[in-house]
């Protein structure tokens, strides 16, 4: 088997996924992307992303996508814009499956991301990218001098409302109990910030405004009251999901659907190799997701060299 033979099925088309592609067609893969009905990922939802190296005037997420999928598809990558439906890792050869078709590789990245939790809003889908955001590291630079809120109560709620007080004058910390899942050292932290102000017991009604937030209109359910707070911005940090459903019963993962990983970027399944927020729950920005895609492209080739140099009888086994 020539190294042209050895095919790579890359699924997921955000910054992991194009990244492994990008390396993969280049060390002369037989390279499909999988790239799901939205490709691109989550930069797709932003407008200005400002944080991405080499690009001193901040970029546009969905431009930034564009450069790098072009970028995959001039080194050979082919594209399948559909979602990965079913996965057969049972054999040495993996499928993946469009519906009814079925993709064969020797070695699979699995790069499918993970989606941000919403309130369900449709005054917050309006307005995502126009002061209603999931991600403070991105987007809280944004905010500076401004006054904004952050709903959730976990940790990350609270980590975010502190990393938000470096720009924001002001944090209105939105949960809808009165006591919070956070830890109490964060809990403790919060309440210790001048900036941040909680509001237990209240649930937003709405994101206020017509081209950017311009407030929120709250209810609290103990004292029935429902008033309306005016700022520029909405956090939303009530969790992620990540997309792993079709993975269940063949990979491993934590009690919240991540994808486990040993050894770097490989997984218990011999020649599955994962990248991005897919397994990443903590650093989740596109550089960290795209230098994951860099480093399972690369453990993909080493594990495919290794394939190649297999004696014939082995490398036909259905079974291995
Ligand atoms: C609003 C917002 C703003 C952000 N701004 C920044 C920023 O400024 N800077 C920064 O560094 N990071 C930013 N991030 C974070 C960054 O977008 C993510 O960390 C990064 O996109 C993760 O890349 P990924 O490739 O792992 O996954 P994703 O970007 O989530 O991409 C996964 C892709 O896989 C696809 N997929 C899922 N399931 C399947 C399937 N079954 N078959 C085929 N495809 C599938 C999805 O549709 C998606 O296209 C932002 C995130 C959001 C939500």
């Amino acid at each position: 088997m020539s190294e042209q033979n050895l095919r790579v099925l890359i699924i997921g088309g955000g910054p992991a996924a194009l990244t492994a592609a990008i390396y993969a067609s280049r060390a002369n893969l037989d390279t499909t992307v999988i790239a799901g009905y939205q490709s691109g990922g989550q930069l797709m939802l932003t407008s200005e992303v400002e944080n991405f190296p080499g690009f001193p005037e901040g970029i546009m997420g969905p431009e930034l996508m564009d450069g790098m999928r072009r970028q995959a598809e001039r080194f050979g990558s082919k594209f399948i814009d559909a979602d990965a439906t079913r996965v057969d890792f049972s054999a040495r050869v993996k499928k993946v499956y469009v519906d009814d078709d079925v993709y064969e590789g020797e070695a699979v990245i699995v790069a499918t991301g993970a989606s941000a939790m919403w309130l369900g809003l449709p005054s917050e889908e309006k307005l995502r990218g126009r002061g209603v955001s999931s991600c403070a590291t991105c987007d809280g630079f944004f905010f500076r001098g401004k006054e904004i809120a952050v709903v959730g109560g976990g940790d990350s709620a609270l980590e975010e409302a502190l990393f938000l007080t470096k720009f924001a004058t002001k944090v209105t910390l939105i949960h809808r109990r009165d006591k919070f899942r956070a830890s109490k050292i964060m809990q403790d932290r919060a309440a210790r910030n001048p900036k941040i102000e909680i509001v237990g017991d209240t649930v937003i009604e709405e994101v206020l405004g017509e081209n950017k937030v311009e407030g929120i209109r709250v209810h609290n359910f103990k004292t029935a009251e429902t008033k309306e707070i005016a700022l520029d911005g909405v956090f939303v940090a009530i969790g992620h999901r990540p997309n792993t459903d079709i993975f269940t019963g063949w990979l491993e993962m934590n009690e919240k659907g991540y994808l486990v990983v040993t050894n770097e970027t490989e997984t218990n399944v011999k020649g599955v190799f994962v990248a991005g927020d897919v397994y990443d729950y903590r650093y989740r920005q596109a550089v960290t997701a795209a230098a994951s895609g860099c480093k399972a492209a690369l453990d993909a080739e080493h594990y495919l060299e290794a394939l190649a140099g297999e004696p014939a009888e082995i490398l036909t086994a259905q079974n291995w």
